[in-house]
């Protein structure tokens, strides 16, 4: 089987050139699914991963727009349709000077899998740009938005493909797009999620990918007898996921040490505590400001710049029992996941996509600690979107409350599928196989039943 892997992933990297970031992702889910197939021939004759690993669909267009001094700007946009087996495609836009095709297909290929967790019927996609919205004014994010829906426009809807954000993309630019949907199409419909609470969204949205992460660690911890409160929790980015999952840490009696931005990250060894999270929310949400600033506000605190070439993040460097990688892909390597285990974490629940790189998920793997991949542990985000889809095709709104609660039951549920499924198939304890096979299984069945369309 191991030799099926290497050619697979040899015809991978032929076919889809200068994709690294798709590269990685396929070659974890298909060295978790040799064993599904082992047991399955029937999978391998109808070429189910060959056809799983190739979109359904790419877009990829021209966004043109004007800045504030009347300059024209040419940015390039993208939409994955990756698998609608099971529902219409749903995942993510991403404005982020990084992105490019390769990263918005392994987005879309580990969304795929993630949906499908979560029990909901949503296919999956992905999709952006590599506008960079840091420094831009309001007008010149909203003609950004504007020009990029007048073409995602005809692509998208509520059975077809409903879009949410991701990086770069929160509640300021969802409502530019669907105002832009909504005129273009004169229909006010579900067509994306992470709406806003006056015009369609649902509440517990925004909170979602961040309490669904610390729900799956606390899932985790649980199987040990243990809980969070008490423990020191090392936390990155400082954007939606971090500031919410620091939030949920905080609920359940843990203690936050650090945050970051793509400029470095802070360390404060008091604790952030909801007074200075709602500092960093203002400074991150209102202000657009950067971390830095939280060293000038609290003197116990320290900054350090961390280069993105370098070749470890001391960020994961510090004592502490818990680790949420919450930024971007990539974040922790070796080295870092090295200092991890030695500082003493034991638990990792990603709520960024792929945030370590193979080697490091190697070493968690080895360690034996309660390692969530991102697939599952960060899959309260999409779960959401799929329940504010429910909400608008009834029309209707559930209580924060109720939000939450089916959240925490389906954040509970996909932990134990990842277990079950990690059992079934031999590995015990190793959530990565669990969730790859799981997630797998449902979408694989739905494609089977449709034909050589599906
Ligand atoms: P935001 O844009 O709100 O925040 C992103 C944070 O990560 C910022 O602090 C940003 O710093 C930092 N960051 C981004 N790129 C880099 C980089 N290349 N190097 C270092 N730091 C970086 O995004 P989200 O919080 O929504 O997303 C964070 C992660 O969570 C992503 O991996 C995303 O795919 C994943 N995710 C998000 C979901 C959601 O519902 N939003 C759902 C599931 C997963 P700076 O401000 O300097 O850019």
């Amino acid at each position: 089987m191991t030799d099926f892997v290497e050619n697979f992933m040899a015809e991978v990297r032929a076919k889809n050139p200068a994709q690294p970031e798709f590269h990685q992702a396929v070659e974890e889910v298909v060295a978790s699914l040799t064993l599904v197939l082992e047991k399955h021939p029937e999978y391998r004759k109808a070429k189910i991963v060959d056809r799983i690993i190739e979109p359904e669909r790419v877009i990829m267009f021209r966004v043109p727009w004007m800045d504030d001094q009347g300059n024209t700007h040419v940015n390039r946009g993208f939409r994955i349709e990756m698998n609608s087996a099971i529902g219409p495609y749903k995942g993510g836009l991403r404005f982020h000077p990084s992105v490019n095709l390769g990263i918005l297909k392994f987005l879309a290929f580990e969304q795929v899998f993630k949906n499908s967790l979560t029990t909901l019927p949503m296919g999956g996609g992905k999709g952006g740009s590599d506008f960079d919205p840091k420094g831009k004014s309001d007008d010149e994010v909203m003609r950004f938005c504007q020009s990029f829906m007048m073409e995602l426009f005809r692509h998208i809807g509520p059975n077809t493909d409903v879009p949410a954000g991701d990086i770069g993309v929160g509640g300021r630019e969802i409502g530019f797009l669907f105002g832009t949907y909504k005129k273009l199409r004169n229909e006010f419909t579900g067509v994306l999620t992470g709406k806003g609470l006056n015009w369609g969204g649902s509440l517990i949205r925004p909170e979602a990918t961040g309490y669904g992460a610390v729900y799956f660690a606390a899932e985790m911890l649980a199987t040990r007898g243990e809980t969070l409160e008490g423990k020191t929790c090392l936390v990155s980015g400082s954007g939606n996921v971090a500031q919410y999952t620091t939030e949920k840490i905080l609920d359940l009696g843990g203690k936050v040490v650090t945050l970051s931005d793509s400029g470095g990250y802070i360390y404060d060894p008091e604790g952030i505590d909801r007074n200075k999270l709602a500092y960093v929310m203002e400074l991150k949400n209102i202000r657009r400001g950067r971390i830095s600033e939280y060293v000038e506000k609290y003197s116990a605190a320290t900054y350090t710049p961390v280069q993105t070439t370098t070749h470890h993040n001391p960020l994961w460097d510090h004592k502490a029992e818990c680790a949420f990688p919450s930024a971007t892909q990539n974040e922790i390597n070796e080295v870092d996941a090295q200092n991890l285990v030695k500082n003493g974490v034991y638990v990792v629940s990603e709520g960024a996509n792929m945030p370590t790189t193979p080697k490091g998920v190697d070493i968690f793997l080895d360690k034996k600690i309660l390692y969530g991949p991102g697939k599952a542990a960060n899959a309260g985000g999409v779960a959401v979107s799929g329940l504010e889809m429910s909400q608008n095709s009834m029309r209707y709104g559930w209580s924060r409350e109720e939000v939450d609660r089916k959240l925490h039951g389906i954040m509970k549920s996909i932990h134990t599928s990842c277990i079950q499924a990690s059992e079934k198939y031999g590995t015990p304890g190793n959530y990565v196989n669990g969730a790859n096979i799981a997630g797998f299984i449902k979408v694989a069945d739905a494609m089977m039943d449709l034909g050589i369309f599906g």
